[in-house]
């Protein structure tokens, strides 16, 4: 898992992956982040639905910049 991230993290892919995630339902490794988005996306409540708000969020902020 590590590996096939070259050992960075698996959402900004910038920092060293330190933090083995698991779903907290099934226990499964969702893979391997570091410390800042780890503690981001629980910030977020692991609340994939919320992480897609905050995504329409950023995209609608940068989008309006237009007018
Ligand atoms: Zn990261």
């Amino acid at each position: 898992m590590i590996a096939s991230q070259d050992g960075l993290c698996a959402i900004c892919m910038a920092a060293p992956a330190i933090h083995v995630d698991h779903c907290h339902e099934t226990g499964r490794v969702r893979g391997v982040l570091c410390f800042n988005c780890h503690s981001a996306i629980g910030t977020l409540g692991d609340d994939p639905d919320r992480i897609r708000r905050a995504i329409s969020y950023l995209e609608g902020t940068r989008g309006s910049h237009h007018s």
